[in-house]
C-alpha cells in the first residue's frame, strides 16, 4: 500500500475526491498543485496509516519511515534545501487534516527543522537575522505547546516580561538580539518543566510532530467532538508535511485568509484579511488588527488602513485570478489561506467555505444563474433546516439587548411584547390590538387560544417536544421553552429571573432561534421571502415528487400555509376548534352528558360553530384536498377542573354541580393516551362523529355552491386498530353524507380514511385498506406506541439518552428509520396490496423534518404534511430527496 502521496513542484499524486484517504486539507492541496497553482511542495501521510497505527498497538506500519525519508528528499530537491542542513536548511510545517474538519485535533506546527545550527543558516540565506530568530522562537513556542504539551502561557509570560522591561509594545519592536535572548529563556523554561532540553535533532522533531497528530485523533476533545457529530472513530486523520514559505520576511511578505464571496451575506465580492510581515495564525490570533483584502471591503467597514489591493496590486491581481480559478473548479465559494513571501504568492489551503443560511441561499442561486451549477445542484446546496432561520423575523443584529435568561430554542423567530401570564389575558389584550408574550410555567391544550393570541411564548419547564414547543411550531409562534431560571410568582403577576423581577405588562423580547429572552423591546427585521428564496423554491418544486400539505385548522394558518405553497391540508385537528372560550362550555356539556339526549342537545349547539369553522377553512383552501380528523384526544383534556368551570357547565346544561363532579370522576382515566380516545369515542358516542361529519359536508357543499370550487374533504378516523372499527364508523359517515347531499341537492367527492398510528394498524393495513381510501401515518403516536414511550414524559430521560449517545436524535423529532419507519413501510406496502391507488401521507412533527422526509420519499408516500411555517422546508427537503 501507498502510505504517502506527494504534491507540489508541478504535480500531485492525489486529488480532491481522495479526501477519505488524504483528509480534506491534503486532498485539496494536491488538487491545487495539479491545477498548476503555486503550492509549496510536500506530502500527505494517509488516514490509513492512522487506522493501522491504532489497529496495531500504536505501531507504524513497516516501511513508513523509509517512505517519509524518500518523500522528504523529493521536497528537498524541489526547493533545493536540505532538512537539518546548517547552510541551506529546509523547514516544514506539520498539519493535521481529517476527512471532516475537526476542532480538537492537533494544531499546526510551523518552522519545524530549526535548531541552534539551522537558524544560522536560515539567517544567512534570508540575509535577515531578526527574521530567522523570530521564526525559531515561534517554533519553540508552538512545538513545546502542541507537541510537548506545555502551557503556552509560560512562553507568553516570558515574552511579556521581556517587552515590559524594555518598554516594547509590539513584537516587531524586538531585534534579532532580543529574540536570541528570548530564545535562551524559552529553552530554559522547557528544560525546567520537562527535565530535558528542547529537541535539536530535526528528525526527532518531525516524528514528534507526526506522533502528536496521530495521537490527537484519540484525545478526549477529538473523541467528544466525533461523538457529538457522529464521526466514526475508524476514519482516522492524515498528516501533511509541507515546505515552509514565510510571510514574516519583511514588508513585502504577508499572510492572509479569504473567501471568494461574502460568507455572511453571500454577496459576490471577495472578503478577506491579511497581515504584512506575519506568519500563520497571526491573522486569526488578533495580535494586530488585520487589513482588508480589497478597497471596497475596507470602505464597507470604514477601515482606513490600506488594503492588499493597494499595498501589493500585482500580487492582488494574481490572487484574485486564483480565486476565480478555484471557484470555477470547485463550483462553490472557497475559503482560502495564502502567504506572500517577498512578493511571491503561495497557496496554503482551499475548501468549500462555511456560510450563514442567508449566504447559502444567495450563493446557490447566484452560482446557478451564473451557469456554474445546475438548478438541481442549487437545490441540493441549501440545507432545508437552515431555511427555518430565513422564514421568520429575526433580531436586528445592530440592536442593543439586555439578556434576561436563556432556554431552549423551541420555535424560531423573534418577537417583542408585553408580558402576560394567562391565556385569557393574552386573548383580551390581543383583541385590544396589543402585542403580548405569554409566559407560563408550562402550557396545556387549554392555553391554545392564548398561544394563538400571543406573538411569542416562554415556558419555564418542558423540552423541545413539550406541548408548548409543538403547538408553537405548528402556529409559527416564536417560543423559548424550559427557561428553567424563570420563576412565576404565586399570584401570577410577575416572574423573577436571576435576581430581577419582570411584571405583567413589562416589555420583553424573545429569540426562538437561540432560546434567548431579553428585557425590553429589541428591534426585529422581517424575512425576505421573494427574490432568491422564491427562485430556489421554483427549482425545488420542479424536482419534487411528493406533495407537501400543511397541518392547519384556523383560516389564518391555512392562509399562511397556502402562501408558503402548501398543496392542501394534511391534518385539521378538529379539537383545536373546541377550545375557543365560547365553545368549551358546550363541549364540556357534551362530554359530561349522562345520556344520548343530553349529548344531542349539546351537539346541536356545537354543529353551527363547527360548520362555520369548516366553511372558512374550505374557502381558503378551495380547489385543494383537506384532511379533517374527527375528534381524537382523551376526554380529560376537555374536562372542567376548577369549581368555577364546573359551575359554568352546570348552568349551561341544567345539570346539578354534584352530578357533574361525579361524572367527571367517572371519566378520569389511569392512562388517557391509551384510553377512551380516538375512534373509540366515535364508536361509543357515534353522535359526536355524526355531528362533525355533517358539519364538514354541509360546509363543503355550501362553499362549492358559493365559489363553484370545492375542496375534497378527506374524513379521517383516528386511532384505528381494527378493520371493524373503521367499518362501523364508515357506514355511519356514509349515511350522514347521503342525508346531507339529499338536503343540499348536491353530491360531492369525499374520502373516508384513517390515521395509521398504532402498530397493529400498520401490521394489518391490508385489511384496514378494505375500508380506507387513504392512510395518513400519524407518526407522533406511532412513535409513542412503537417505543412504548410517552412523549409528554420522555423529557425526563431522553436528554440523557442523547447525551450518552444511546440515541442519535430524539425519535419525536426525527423519524426512527429502523422501528417506526419500518412500520410505516409495512403499512404502505400492505395498504397498496389491497388498494393499489390508496393515498398515503404522513402528518405530525416528522412531516417537516428533512431526514424523515427522505425516508418518506424512499417509502414512496404521496405527500408529507407539516406545520405551515415548515412548508418551504418540506418542499426543499422533498425535492432533495427525489434528486
Ligand atoms: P488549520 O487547520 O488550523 O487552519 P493549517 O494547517 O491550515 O491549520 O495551518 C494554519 C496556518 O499555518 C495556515 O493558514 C498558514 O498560514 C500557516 N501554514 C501552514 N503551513 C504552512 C507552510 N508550509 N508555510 C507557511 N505557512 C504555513
Ligand atoms: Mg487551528
Ligand atoms: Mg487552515
Amino acid at each position: 500500500t501507498q502510505y504517502i502521496y506527494n504534491f507540489g513542484g508541478g504535480s500531485a499524486d492525489g486529488r480532491t475526491d481522495m479526501r477519505n484517504l488524504l483528509g480534506g486539507k491534503g486532498a485539496n492541496l494536491a488538487e491545487m498543485a495539479s491545477l498548476g497553482l503555486p503550492v509549496p511542495p510536500g506530502f500527505t501521510i494517509t488516514t490509513e496509516v492512522c487506522t493501522a497505527f491504532y489497529d496495531n498497538n500504536r505501531q507504524y506500519p513497516e516501511g513508513l519511515k523509509d517512505a517519509v525519508d524518500k518523500a522528504l528528499e523529493r521536497v528537498e530537491s524541489i526547493v533545493e534545501r536540505k532538512f537539518g542542513d546548517a547552510e541551506k536548511p529546509l523547514l516544514v510545517s506539520v498539519r493535521s487534516g481529517a476527512r471532516a474538519s475537526m476542532p480538537g485535533m492537533m494544531d499546526t506546527v510551523l518552522n519545524l527543522g530549526l535548531n541552534k545550527e539551522t537558524v544560522k543558516g536560515l539567517a544567512a540565506l534570508a540575509g535577515d537575522e531578526r527574521f530567522a530568530y523570530d521564526s525559531y522562537r515561534r517554533f519553540i513556542q508552538m512545538y513545546s505547546n502542541v507537541v510537548l504539551q506545555m502551557d503556552h502561557h509560560s512562553f507568553e509570560e516570558i515574552l511579556d516580561t521581556y517587552k515590559d522591561d524594555r518598554d516594547y509594545v509590539l513584537d516587531t519592536d524586538l531585534t534579532a538580539a532580543d529574540w536570541q535572548a528570548v530564545i535562551v529563556k524559552y529553552e530554559a523554561a522547557v528544560q525546567a518543566e520537562l527535565g530535558k532540553p528542547f529537541p535539536q535533532d530535526v528528525h526527532e522533531q518531525l516524528w514528534g510532530a507526526i506522533d502528536a497528530v496521530f495521537g490527537s485523533w484519540m484525545n478526549d476533545r477529538s473523541k467528544t467532538y466525533r461523538r457529538l457529530n457522529a464521526i466514526p472513530e475508524d476514519w482516522g486523520t492524515a498528516v501533511n508535511v509541507q515546505a515552509m514559505v514565510f510571510g514574516n520576511m519583511g514588508d513585502t511578505s504577508a499572510t492572509g485568509v479569504a473567501f471568494t464571496r461574502d460568507p455572511s451575506t453571500g454577496e459576490n465580492h471577495y472578503y478577506g484579511e491579511f497581515l504584512v510581515n506575519a506568519q500563520g495564525e497571526d491573522v486569526v490570533a488578533g495580535i494586530r488588527t488585520p487589513q482588508n483584502l480589497t478597497i471596497a471591503g475596507r470602505q464597507r467597514q470604514g477601515n482606513e488602513d490600506p488594503s492588499l489591493e493597494e499595498v501589493m496590486p500585482e500580487t492582488f491581481k494574481e490572487l484574485t485570478a486564483i480565486f476565480q480559478t478555484l471557484e470555477n473548479h470547485y463550483r462553490d465559494m472557497q475559503d482560502i489561506e495564502f502567504t506572500i513571501q517577498e512578493g511571491k504568492l503561495w497557496m496554503l489551503q482551499t475548501r468549500n467555505g462555511k456560510r450563514t443560511a442567508k449566504a447559502a441561499l444567495k450563493i446557490a442561486v447566484d452560482l446557478a444563474e451564473e451557469g456554474k451549477i445546475s438548478e438541481e445542484e442549487a437545490v441540493l446546496r441549501v440545507n432545508p433546516a437552515a431555511l427555518d432561520q430565513l422564514l421568520h423575523p429575526s433580531l436586528d443584529p445592530k440592536a442593543t439587548r439586555d439578556l434576561l435568561t436563556k432556554g431552549l430554542p423551541a420555535s424560531p423567530g423573534a418577537a417583542s411584547g408585553k408580558v402576560v401570564f394567562t391565556a385569557d389575558e393574552a386573548e383580551r389584550l390581543a383583541n385590544d390590538g396589543q402585542k403580548v408574550i405569554l409566559v407560563r410555567t408550562e402550557t396545556s391544550p387549554e392555553d391554545i387560544h392564548g398561544m394563538h393570541a400571543a406573538v411569542g411564548i416562554v415556558t419555564a419547564r418542558g423540552g423541545m417536544t413539550s406541548h408548548a414547543a409543538v403547538v408553537a411550531r405548528g402556529m409559527g409562534r416564536p417560543c423559548v421553552c424550559g427557561a428553567a431560571e424563570v420563576r412565576i410568582d404565586k399570584a401570577g403577576t410577575a416572574f423573577t429571573v436571576s435576581g430581577r423581577t419582570v411584571s405583567a405588562g413589562d416589555q420583553i423580547t424573545l429569540d426562538g432561534a437561540t432560546g434567548e429572552v431579553f428585557f425590553g423591546a429589541v428591534k426585529t427585521i422581517e424575512p425576505e421571502l421573494s427574490g432568491d428564496f422564491a427562485k430556489l423554491m421554483v427549482w425545488a418544486d420542479k424536482a419534487r415528487r411528493m406533495k407537501v400539505r400543511a397541518n392547519a385548522e384556523t383560516p389564518l394558518d391555512a392562509k399562511t400555509a397556502r402562501g408558503f405553497g402548501a398543496e392542501g391540508i394534511g391534518l385539521c385537528r378538529t379539537e383545536h376548534m373546541f377550545f375557543d372560550a365560547e365553545r368549551i362550555t358546550v363541549v364540556r356539556q357534551m362530554i359530561l352528558a349522562r345520556d344520548a339526549t343530553e349529548r344531542k342537545a349539546a351537539l346541536d349547539k356545537l354543529l353551527p360553530f363547527q360548520r362555520d369553522d369548516f366553511r372558512e377553512l374550505f374557502t381558503v383552501m378551495r380547489g385543494l384536498p383537506v384532511t379533517v380528523r374527527l375528534l381524537d384526544p382523551p376526554l380529560h383534556e376537555f374536562l372542567p377542573h376548577t369549581d368555577k368551570e364546573i359551575e359554568e357547565v352546570a348552568q349551561g346544561s341544567g345539570i346539578a354541580v354534584d352530578q357533574l363532579k361525579a361524572r367527571a370522576k367517572d371519566l378520569a382515566e389511569q392512562n388517557p393516551m391509551l384510553g377512551h380516545r380516538g375512534c373509540r369515542l366515535g364508536v361509543t358516542f357515534p353522535e359526536i362523529y355524526e355531528m362533525q361529519v355533517r358539519a364538514i359536508l354541509e360546509a363543503a357543499c355550501e362553499v362549492a355552491a358559493e365559489t363553484g370550487d370545492a375542496v375534497v374533504p378527506e374524513i379521517m378516523v383516528p386511532l384505528v386498530s381494527m378493520k371493524k372499527e373503521l367499518a362501523f364508523l364508515k357506514s355511519r359517515i356514509d349515511a350522514v353524507a347521503t342525508e346531507v347531499f339529499a338536503d343540499k341537492g348536491r353530491i360531492l367527492d369525499y374520502l373516508v380514511g384513517t390515521m395509521v398510528e398504532l402498530p397493529r394498524a400498520a401490521l394489518i393495513a391490508d385489511e384496514i385498506a378494505e375500508e380506507a381510501a387513504f392512510f395518513s401515518f400519524g407518526t407522533n403516536d406511532l412513535t409513542q406506541t412503537t417505543y412504548g414511550l410517552s412523549r409528554d414524559d420522555s423529557g425526563a430521560f431522553m436528554p440523557f439518552y442523547i447525551r450518552e449517545g444511546l440515541v442519535e436524535t430524539d425519535p419525536f423529532v426525527s423519524l426512527d428509520p429502523k422501528g417506526v419507519g419500518a412500520l410505516v413501510e409495512i403499512g404502505a406496502e400492505r395498504g397498496r396490496q389491497t388498494r393499489a391507488d390508496i393515498k398515503l401521507g404522513i402528518c405530525g412533527e416528522h412531516g417537516g423534518d428533512p431526514a424523515s422526509i427522505s425516508i418518506c420519499e424512499r417509502i414512496g408516500l404521496d405527500y408529507v404534511s407539516c406545520s405551515p411555517y415548515r412548508v418551504p422546508i418540506a418542499r426543499l427537503a422533498a425535492a432533495q430527496a427525489s434528486l
